[in-house]
């Protein structure tokens, strides 16, 4: 079930990266694995998944511990993707390879303090609320450049792009636009040359609306209920 899941995920990339002529390689499937259980994710990793996205700190790291006794646990890599607050990024700089959701300067101070005890480089996305919904998280797009700014400054953590989440449309063709900002914001940032380098990292697109992210840019989807359910 799970494998025929990801087949289906897959081929649906490859064609939504034919409509733009993209290389199917070039994009990363995180499975969000919030709320399954170890077995489904060990079904997932068995199917070809090298990327878990989860939500929640505490079951992020029973699941991590779980699988840290196992084969498994080289060959995936540990993706945040809910809400953090300041006073879990001790344990998330322990256990995730990729932060999406810095919303603040202030979240990335304390994670840089936490990683830098660790001497860790820890990457991470800015989440953009892209939406007007007041319930979103995640930073205005006016106030992402400053951000980009302050967090230069600090020597553990590392910006590689961005992250949004759509609001729930009835028709996912209507979350086009989000995915267009949050593309065109990316752009901007690189051709203010904020950061030494290129961010090259665009985190949009969900269960119902990865291949529309994926035409409007997206190189990291994250999908939950088309893998597990
Ligand atoms: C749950 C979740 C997902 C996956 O959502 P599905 O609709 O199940 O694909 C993606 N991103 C975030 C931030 C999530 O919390």
């Amino acid at each position: 079930m799970i494998q025929a899941n990801i087949s289906k995920i897959k081929q649906k990339i490859t064609q939504a990266c034919a409509q733009i002529n993209r290389d199917p390689a070039a994009i990363t499937l995180v499975a969000v694995s919030k709320g399954r259980t170890i077995e489904q994710i060990r079904q997932a990793i068995d199917a070809g998944i090298t990327n878990i996205g989860e939500n929640r700190i505490q079951e992020a790291l029973v699941k991590y511990n779980a699988l840290g006794q196992t084969p498994y646990a080289a060959r995936i890599k540990w993706h945040m993707v809910g809400h953090l607050q300041s006073n879990k990024a001790k344990d998330a700089v322990k256990i995730f390879d990729l932060i999406h959701s810095v919303d603040s300067l202030h979240l990335a101070q304390e994670i840089d303090k936490q990683a830098a005890k660790i001497n860790k480089m820890q990457d991470v996305l800015l989440e953009v609320k892209t939406s007007p919904e007041e319930t979103k998280l995640g930073l205005a797009p006016e106030d992402v450049i400053g951000v980009i700014k302050g967090i230069s400054a600090l020597k553990n953590i590392r910006i590689q792009g961005l992250m949004t989440i759509a609001p729930l449309l009835d028709d996912p063709q209507e979350a086009r636009p989000y995915f267009r900002q949050l593309k065109e914001l990316l752009d901007q940032i690189n051709n203010l040359r904020l950061t030494t380098y290129d961010l090259q990292l665009l985190s949009m697109g969900m269960t119902d609306d990865f291949a529309i992210a994926i035409e409007e840019g997206a190189n990291m989807v994250r999908v939950g209920r088309a893998i597990f359910a």
